[in-house]
């Protein structure tokens, strides 16, 4: 790391990171730290930062689809605040929280070198310095270990390694809507994706309370085992270190679900086709563009992903693709859970979204 970075990184409190349609780190009330609405402000880090130009982390996109799906007409409205809140109509905060979980999920390390690291709980935008150094040694880390999935859970030492890295570069990269490593089958992405699908869902329906441990879950979905620890709960997975919006922890999960629906429209995360005018088997939907193949994120220049993440991006994607677009899927979506219906009603149409044609397509990190 560069000294002159090293010492802005300590100078100051938040920095940047990259993957899946930007967005805007929240800012909880009686945080004097920096003022959500203010873009200058994090233009002026991530400028100094310098992982993935300032574009990244400025434009709330993610925020803007999910206010789109709740029924916000315009980009424009659906990006303006009030103080920490949106305009309305507009999604609630526990599932603009859970949008925002997949990219910056809280963690805390207990075996750690890095000052100002160690058994603290790191989330953007608190402990930004340690937010960054973890982020840029992982990154360099994982690119290193050339194609090998160096963070992934493992059952005898559950917390070693943070769920940034997990879900940035590690075994929970499915939580974007990519595959964790080249040459992973399409089929196996898919699965870990329809697995957090199911989980997600079994939450968002009540079947599955704050306190429901990997264990009694996983008679439904056998896949958790692969990725969390038997004692772990919905809670303990979801809110480490959170204390804001568990209460509220059915709308949160269901953002996480949305999180990963857009990023999948995300061309530097998955290939699609266009729509064909099909219902999607054994529901009355319209079937989305068919999945082709997953790409991987370690490997692909980070820029020329980030700018498939940008909201012109979405923006031209929304005007440009035939309907279904990625605001009516996540729209029949939200309609599936307003009705409560069961995960065994709604799995085909997660099947639409996620199975692709041949699941023994290899993935790698694309055109990118
Ligand atoms: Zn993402």
């Amino acid at each position: 790391m560069q000294w002159t970075i090293l010492v802005y990184l300590l100078a100051l409190t938040v920095a940047v990171p990259a993957s899946a349609f930007q967005l805007r780190p929240e800012v909880k009330n009686g945080e004097k730290l920096l003022r959500a609405s203010d873009d200058a402000y994090w233009r002026m880090k991530m400028n100094v930062v310098g992982y993935w130009g300032i574009e990244q982390f400025t434009n709330p996109v993610h925020e803007i689809i999910t206010n789109r799906i709740y029924g916000c007409g315009s980009d424009d409205g659906c990006a303006v605040t009030v103080g920490n809140r949106f305009m309305q109509p507009a999604a609630p905060m526990a599932v603009l929280a859970g949008v925002r979980w997949n990219d910056n999920p809280p963690f805390r390390l207990s075996d750690t070198s890095l000052s100002g690291c160690k058994n603290v709980y790191v989330q953007l935008p608190m402990q930004g310095s340690c937010w960054a150094s973890v982020f840029s040694d992982g990154k360099k880390k994982a690119e290193m270990a050339k194609g090998a999935v160096l963070y992934k859970f493992q059952s005898n030492k559950p917390e070693q390694y943070s769920m940034l890295l997990r879900s940035h570069f590690g075994d929970l990269q499915f939580l974007h809507a990519m595959a964790s490593r080249p040459g992973e089958r399409a089929g196996e992405t898919a699965d870990n994706i329809m697995m957090w699908a199911e989980f997600v869902w079994r939450i968002t329906t009540s079947e599955y309370s704050r306190g429901t441990t990997i264990a009694e879950a996983s008679v439904d979905v056998p896949l958790l085992l692969d990725f969390f620890d038997l004692r772990d709960t919905v809670q303990s997975i979801l809110f480490k270190g959170e204390a804001g919006y568990n209460k509220d922890y059915r709308d949160f999960a269901f953002g996480t679900l949305l999180h990963l629906v857009q990023d999948s429209y995300s061309e530097a995360h998955m290939a699609r086709q266009d729509p064909d005018g099909r219902l999607c088997e054994k529901t009355n939907y319209d079937r989305p563009g068919r999945a082709v193949r997953y790409y991987t994120y370690v490997g692909q220049n980070s820029r020329n992903h980030g700018r498939k993440d940008e909201l012109i991006a979405v923006t031209r994607q929304l005007s440009n693709t035939p309907t279904p677009n990625l605001v009516d899927v996540g729209q029949a979506i939200k309609e599936m859970r307003d009705k409560h219906l069961s995960w065994n009603t709604v799995e085909p149409y997660f099947d639409c979204l996620f199975r692709t044609a041949q699941p023994m397509t290899e993935a790698d990190k694309g055109p990118f």
